[in-house]
């Protein structure tokens, strides 16, 4: 079948959801679609690491993003756009179908990095989509020992998720101590003691090289030589940017595979915008980047909405990300390498601002269990010095 769109969006996540109602804020009758080769509609990902295990006054109909009914768009579901032909204006799915747009936003994101010999299947599951939360939910009814890979923030929400529910975790990272390589000494102390006292069993100074599955379980094959068995492993070693439909149709992706775009999230082809995980654009504090993180899909994909439908603004918005594990939390800005120089200043309750330094400017600033800071560490950020003093910044 072919169809027609004034605005056509390639991707059916967040950045989807908010460039659909961007749309909106500027034109109330121009037709959009949205294709995205998930079979669910846009969903918020944070709560299938948080709010859906962890509050249970708190449901998916709770977190449902309404992309249709508040913006009439029409979702095709199931279906991967395949090629785009810029010339016709026109891209073709796996589904067979053909889409003439007026103008194009790619929002698709990434897919999780995968093992090596290890297949996806009911027992492997690379954590990313509400699919897979309905199947982890479903495996760990009867609280199973769960092997969860990868220590960055999808590894430590979901590990922390599931021994709160019940189940027994084994969590493997490659780092001496979990979150080493982002946080400083003092605060990734802290984490890992966290899920020790949580009964997590944590192994760390080794990456999982490879395994199998069985009827009874999920072998894992560590780069130290020992071998995890569990009932199923849950994998989270972060995205490979979706930019390769891009590449094919001729347009610029950086060296990791994301789209490249200007501060109007335009391509070099006018009418093909790209947003999101994928896109790396020039942030105007920060310098040229990638985020993997839902404020900058909010927030970008609203902005690439209202440029497409004609609005002449730039994306001058430097995105915030944030993590809740067990009772802690932190927001941050900017680049956490635990390699740099690190400043900690010590705040009420356990609070911290830690300030990463990398030569003659803050590189970034982590705000843990620290609230209301997210916009002066902005302003350290964007002075682009090292200041004389820290303690009174934040
Ligand atoms: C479990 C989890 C927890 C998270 N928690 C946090 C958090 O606490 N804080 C934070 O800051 N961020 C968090 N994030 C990150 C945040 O959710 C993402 O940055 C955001 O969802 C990215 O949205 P996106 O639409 O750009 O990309 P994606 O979510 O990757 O969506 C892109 C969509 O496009 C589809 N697609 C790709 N290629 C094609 C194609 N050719 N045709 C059709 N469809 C295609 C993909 O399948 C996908 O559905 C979390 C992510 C996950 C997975």
């Amino acid at each position: 079948m072919s169809h027609d769109y004034d605005y056509l969006i390639i991707g059916g996540g967040m950045t989807a959801d908010t460039a659909a109602k961007g749309i909106r804020e500027i034109d109330a009758d121009g037709t959009i679609g949205i294709v995205g080769e998930e079979s669910t509609a846009p969903f918020p990902r944070p709560a299938l690491s948080k709010k859906l295990w962890t509050d249970d006054d708190f449901s998916e109909d709770d977190a449902a993003l309404d992309t249709v009914d508040e913006t009439g768009a029409t979702l095709h579901l199931g279906a991967r756009a395949d090629t785009i032909d810029r010339d016709a204006k026109s891209v073709t799915t796996s589904t067979g179908d053909t889409f003439g747009y007026r103008r194009l936003l790619l929002a698709t994101g990434g897919h999780p990095r995968q093992i090596p010999g290890l297949t996806p299947s009911d027992r492997v599951i690379y954590y990313r989509t509400l699919e897979h939360y309905h199947r982890l939910r479903a495996a760990v009814a009867d609280h199973p020992h769960v092997a969860v890979v990868g220590g960055g923030y999808i590894g430590t929400e979901i590990a922390a998720a599931l021994v709160q529910d019940g189940s027994t975790v084994t969590l493997i990272h490659p780092d001496d101590v979990l979150g080493s390589p982002t946080f400083p000494s003092v605060v990734a102390d802290e984490i890992q003691a966290m899920f020790t006292d949580a009964g997590v069993t944590v192994h760390g100074g080794a990456k999982v090289d490879g395994g199998s599955t069985s009827p009874d379980g999920v072998r894992l094959d560590l780069s130290d030589g020992t071998t995890v068995t569990a009932d199923l492993a849950v994998i989270g070693l972060g995205i490979e940017p979706a930019g390769v439909l891009a590449r094919r149709s001729g347009l610029e992706t950086s060296s990791d595979g994301g789209i490249v775009v200007d501060e109007r999230l335009t391509t070099a082809d006018p009418d093909v915008l790209a947003a999101g995980d994928v896109a790396e654009y020039p942030d105007h504090i920060l310098g040229r980047r990638r985020v993997e993180h839902v404020d900058n899909a909010n927030e970008m994909g609203a902005a690439a909405g209202r440029i497409l439908a004609g609005s002449d603004e730039v994306y001058d918005h430097t995105p915030m990300f944030y993590s809740d594990l067990f009772d802690a939390w932190y927001e941050a800005v900017g680049t956490l390498d635990a390699s740099l120089r690190t400043e900690v200043v010590d705040k009420e309750d356990g609070g911290k601002v830690v300030y990463y330094v990398d030569g003659d400017e803050v590189a970034g600033v982590l705000l843990w269990k620290v609230g209301d800071g997210v916009e002066p560490a902005k302003k350290v950020l964007a002075a682009h010095t090292v200041p004389d003093s820290f303690t009174d910044l934040i």
